[in-house]
């Protein structure tokens, strides 16, 4: 789909959106130090020396890539299996392109997933 955007002079300037078919990066990214999973296109870049850096569109922090959705769930997958959590694919996939929550400890980090888990739990319920 593709979206107009309006320069700040007033001159409409066509903005493309995500390529479709062959075209599309399959590629998701995944906070290095937050909850953070989405597509490529969900990405914001950050100036550094010169270049663009891929960071999280919430926090701006550090971005891992796996090189598609479908790599990335057999990793959740297994996680699933390997802990005996039946609900852990339906929650991660719930957790997909939303706010992050910091994984550092001075933050709250170490139960950043248990409170994201909680809030699925309860929306899950209602
Ligand atoms: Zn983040």
């Amino acid at each position: 789909m593709n979206r107009k955007q309006r320069r700040a002079s007033g001159t409409p300037s066509y903005v493309p959106g995500p390529p479709s078919g062959e075209a599309r990066d399959l590629r998701i990214v995944y906070g290095a130090g937050c909850t953070y999973w989405g597509d490529i296109y969900s990405i914001q870049t950050l100036p550094l020396g010169g270049h663009r850096m891929p960071a999280c569109p919430h926090c701006r922090g550090m971005l891992y890539e796996q090189e598609s959705e479908a790599a990335w769930m057999e990793r959740v997958t297994a996680f699933a299996e390997q802990t005996n959590d039946s609900q852990y694919v339906a929650f991660m996939r719930w957790n997909k392109g939303r706010a992050c929550l910091s994984l550092r400890p001075e933050q709250g980090g170490d139960t950043a997933f248990e409170r994201l888990r909680a809030q699925f739990d309860a929306e899950a319920r209602s």
